[in-house]
């Protein structure tokens, strides 16, 4: 009843978008009925989560943020919200996102930006951006009006904003959670994960959410590991890699010497520092808004008016007419943006120059890592090139995607990643690290992470 009444409390940040109080309730409920019949609990018994309203949720409206879902109400739950609420976690309500999870900032959102909790120390009033695509998702947890809640990661969007607003958030390995039911953006890179107070947090809730799933052709048929049972943030024998490639231009110096002090805690855990090189990292954000979009561009030929939310029928129109209106209208300008990217890298003239190229670079960027994990078990690096700036203050959107620059390479190779609040800016703000580790190694990111903490 506390997070139910934080969450109708909350509604200046904007980050929820439908309260589903009896959702929270339902789950309270039936975790005591299950405690006083001596019932096994699930690991999520009874805990409140908001869900990334990109999760399809059965009977409750779901937009992806979007116009063009306007109206749409799924007849079925996402596989990872299945698991969550089988584990006992209630819902307490859906939450904003950059619409179809575009985004860095959470203002491409149809249903307005969400306003992070946080504010800079210098007395102004700047409203800052909670980071995204999972805005929402960061900020109901920063702000304490959810334990937790989920989020989803294409080429950053759990990572980037858990570091803006100094939470923990988790990316697992490709194929780990089931995109079944999760609305897709780009299909080889999305993954869903936990964003959370804590490691341990974000350890109970992945157990939950990850799993086998036959209606997801990308799903790992492997057991889900006990990775809260297996926390430990003893490093003795771990060797950790920096890479020297991401040691970008302009970083701002309490980045790089947040890194030095990351460093210094993972020594102190008994890990050993190695440096390591990754020669093709500078071109992992340009083959990243290549593959992302041309997905994203086939994903999103399935709105057209006809089969889900909204439709735009002007007078006397044919169906061509109602596909570019409903188009025209429901989509937002940074989707667009997209699907003429992702449409013109596909066309026939430029495919093997656009699409063809940036996926054998995605090739290299695995081959990178591959050679990386001879020489080191884990990555520590920012997770972001600055702290959260200030809602409208970036613009163009080529500088907004330059703050993916820590997060992609990750992405591309679907490697876990985990970003940590490490400590604070002048001005006041979060600062993340992220660890990144070999694909299946969850349980090396989170102790590492641990031993961050
Ligand atoms: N900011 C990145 C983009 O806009 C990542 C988004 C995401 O991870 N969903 O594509």
């Amino acid at each position: 009843e506390t997070f139910i009444d934080r969450v109708s409390a909350a509604k200046s940040l904007n980050a929820v978008l439908v309260e589903t109080p009896d959702h929270a309730l339902a789950a309270a409920e039936a975790t005591d009925k299950a405690k006083a019949a001596g019932e096994t609990l699930g690991k999520m018994a009874g805990v409140p989560i908001g869900m990334k309203d990109l999760f399809c949720t059965e009977g409750v409206a779901t937009t992806a943020a979007s116009l063009i879902l306007d109206g749409f109400t799924p007849q079925y739950e996402s596989t990872v919200s299945a698991n969550l609420f089988k584990a006992g976690a209630g819902m307490l309500g859906k939450l904003n996102m950059d619409q179809f999870a575009m985004g860095s900032s959470n203002e491409t959102s149809a249903f307005g930006n969400v306003i992070s909790p946080w504010r800079r120390n210098d007395g102004g009033n700047t409203d800052l951006a909670p980071g995204g695509s999972s805005g929402g998702s960061a900020a109901v947890v920063s702000g304490r009006i959810c334990p937790a809640a989920t989020g989803t990661d294409t080429g950053g969007s759990i990572r980037q904003p858990a570091a803006f607003v100094g939470i923990t958030g988790f990316k697992p390995t490709y194929g780990r959670c089931s995109r079944w039911g999760t609305i897709a953006f780009a299909s080889s890179l999305d993954q869903a994960g936990p964003m959370a107070h804590d490691v341990r947090d974000c350890a109970i809730m992945l157990e939950s959410m990850a799993g086998f799933d036959p209606k997801d052709s990308t799903s790992l048929d492997l057991p889900v590991p006990e990775w809260e049972s297996g926390l430990k943030s003893d490093l003795t024998g771990k060797r950790i890699g920096i890479p020297k490639e991401y040691r970008v231009d302009n970083m701002p110096p309490e980045i790089d010497a947040l890194w030095q002090q990351g460093i210094e805690w993972l020594k102190d855990a008994g890990a050993k520092i190695v440096d390591v090189s990754l020669p093709h990292t500078k071109y992992a954000l340009p083959a990243y808004y290549i593959i992302a979009p041309a997905e994203a561009s086939s994903n999103l030929a399935r709105y057209d008016g006809v089969r889900y939310g909204m439709r735009d029928l002007p007078d006397g129109a044919g169906l061509q007419d109602m596909y570019a209106a409903t188009r025209e209208s429901g989509f937002g300008p940074e989707v667009k943006r997209r699907i003429m990217i992702g449409t013109y890298v596909l066309s026939a003239g430029y495919y093997d120059a656009y699409y063809t190229q940036a996926q054998k670079v995605r090739t290299l960027i695995s081959q990178d890592f591959d050679k990386a994990w001879e020489s080191c078990d884990l990555l520590l690096t920012p997770t972001a090139p600055s702290a959260a700036f200030g809602l409208g203050e970036k613009t163009d959107p080529l500088a907004m995607y330059l703050n993916d620059v820590f997060t992609v390479p990750s992405s591309l190779a679907g490697l876990p990643a985990m970003s940590v609040p490490a400590g604070l800016d002048e001005q006041g703000l979060p600062l993340g690290l992220q660890i990144i580790g070999k694909a299946l190694d969850e349980q090396g990111v989170f102790n590492a992470g641990l031993a961050l903490e």
